[in-house]
């Protein structure tokens, strides 16, 4: 592996077979922005890529929850031109396109995590930080013009930038930034849940997240051997379910959540949470056999080991670089799985279940699990609350409470402190004015979100008499978190 620096940008480079591939990281994604600015390093991204002109090689940009790049693979010459044109453009942003630009983001819709995923980490960190993943936020015609400068300025200059080739630099490269220090990255928020619980979305198949080191090699180990024994009972024993799947999330140096999900045949989405619950707890209670722990080691070899891993082993090295993170290389990851014994593979599972959030498609009504401990797995809710503060209390209309006995049920309190509300079943959402991360202005009406994943309704459809409620909330919510609805947004 070589390093160079090329305008005070730290280049990671080694020789691989294949066309020249450069990989512009900047230590920025979707965890740095807020729910009020939702998307704007996306809008960036955006903006940046509109300037290029029609290019007959590949390109690409993407933003992730950490990261955020802009790809090219061909002939030195033709990487040459990219990296110079994507520099200049993020040194002077087209901000005259922001409308446009805003237009094709809502069509093309955001994803920086999977379905699972993202309301894993919503669950464990609310609409913060990496918390942000599931949502689309206010849209991407309310983000604030400043909010789009002031990203730029934070985080798109050398300082916050490496690239990654798989080959030397070629002649002529440059890479003209802005100069910038280094930018320091706000530690990530503290988990809202700590887990263990479970909790249900409108998701497609059960997930399980889980606390750890992701460079622990006996945890990586442990959640491939989970991930093997879901394959062998839940698809090939039980047919219920085609795909197992695994997600590594970086949050911090040494820090970092792995997600364990499955694809669910329709009908069996209670049977295959159980399942992944089972043999969850299963790893937690007994060592594996040496001989999958034998299994696992070799299929990390057989891929670590491929010459073809070359080029993602310069990427991962040159985002470990700007994410702070310890790199471990193959050699080191193979050294260290070796010497891993099946009892550490229980223990270090075992502790990590101790923050299991178990995420169940909302088809599943009743669910009854158990926790290592044999006691009960809690249930996530939104609030602890189990009833309304006082305050002045707001009703669904007249007509609303004629014709539901449930819209008779449904209250909602806003007073000096914060808004809350009990929906249709009783249970109690809301938070006080101080955890508000966003307002949706709506005509004689307004909706809350709240840190913690949560939302208020203050809207005429569903109370009535809302004029002091309103006006309370304006006075309470400062005015750069109310936005207008987005027009992008689907109505109906
Ligand atoms: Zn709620």
């Amino acid at each position: 592996m070589h390093h160079d620096l090329i305008d005070g940008v730290p280049v990671i480079w080694t020789e691989t077979p294949g066309p020249l591939e450069a990989t512009l990281m900047f230590g920025c994604g979707v965890q740095d922005e807020t729910f009020r600015t939702l998307g704007v390093t996306h809008l960036v991204e955006h903006l940046a890529m509109s300037t290029l002109p029609r290019l007959h090689f590949d390109h690409n940009a993407s933003v992730s929850l950490s990261i955020t790049d802009f790809t090219c693979s061909g002939r030195p010459e033709q990487v040459v031109d990219f990296l110079a044109r994507v520099c200049a453009a993020l040194a002077e942003l087209p901000l005259e396109r922001i409308e446009k630009e805003a237009g094709v983001l809502a069509a093309e819709g955001s994803g920086a995590a999977d379905p699972v995923t993202g309301e894993l980490l919503s669950i464990r960190y609310g609409t913060q930080g990496l918390g942000l993943a599931s949502f689309s936020g206010p849209g991407a015609d309310r983000i604030p013009l400043e909010a789009v400068r002031e990203t730029v300025a934070r985080h798109f200059h050398a300082g916050n930038a490496v690239l990654a080739l798989t080959g030397p630099p070629p002649e002529g490269l440059r890479l003209p930034l802005p100069s910038g220090a280094r930018t320091a990255r706000a530690p990530h928020p503290a988990p809202r849940n700590t887990g263990p619980s479970w909790h249900r979305a409108d998701v497609p198949g059960p997930g399980l997240l889980l606390a750890c080191d992701l460079n622990d090699q006996a945890m990586l180990l442990a959640t491939h051997i989970l991930s093997q024994r879901l394959t062998d009972t839940v698809r090939h024993e039980h047919g219920l379910s085609y795909d197992v799947g695994g997600t590594a999330v970086y949050v911090g140096p040494g820090r970092g959540e792995r997600v364990v999900q499955l694809d669910v045949r329709e009908g069996q989405e209670k049977r295959v949470t159980e399942l992944l619950w089972q043999e969850a707890l299963r790893l937690a209670a007994e060592e594996p056999t040496e001989a999958e722990l034998a299994e696992e080691r070799e299929a990390a070899r057989e891929f670590l080991t491929d010459p073809r891993t070359l080029d993602m082993e310069v990427a991962e090295r040159a985002a470990d670089q700007l994410l702070d993170e310890t790199h471990l290389d193959a050699a080191t990851k193979l050294a260290r799985q070796a010497e891993v014994t099946p009892a550490q593979v229980r223990e270090v599972f075992a502790a990590a279940m101790e923050t299991a959030l178990l995420l169940v498609p909302c088809q599943v009504e009743q669910l009854t699990l158990g926790r290592p401990d044999r006691s009960a797995l809690p249930a996530g809710g939104c609030s602890e609350r189990s009833g309304l503060p006082a305050g002045p209390q707001f009703r669904p209309p007249l007509l609303a409470r004629a014709r539901s006995g449930a819209a008779r049920k449904v209250r909602l309190v806003v007073n000096a402190d914060g808004a809350w509300w009990q929906d249709e079943d009783g249970q109690v959402h809301g938070f006080p004015y101080s955890e508000v991360v966003g307002v949706e202005v709506h005509d004689g009406g307004r909706i809350l979100h709240g840190l913690g994943n949560c939302f208020v309704p203050v809207t005429p459809e569903l109370f009535s008499g809302l004029g002091t409620a309103v006006a309370a909330i304006d006075a309470a919510v400062p005015e750069a978190l109310r936005y207008p609805v987005s027009a992008l947004r689907a109505t109906g």
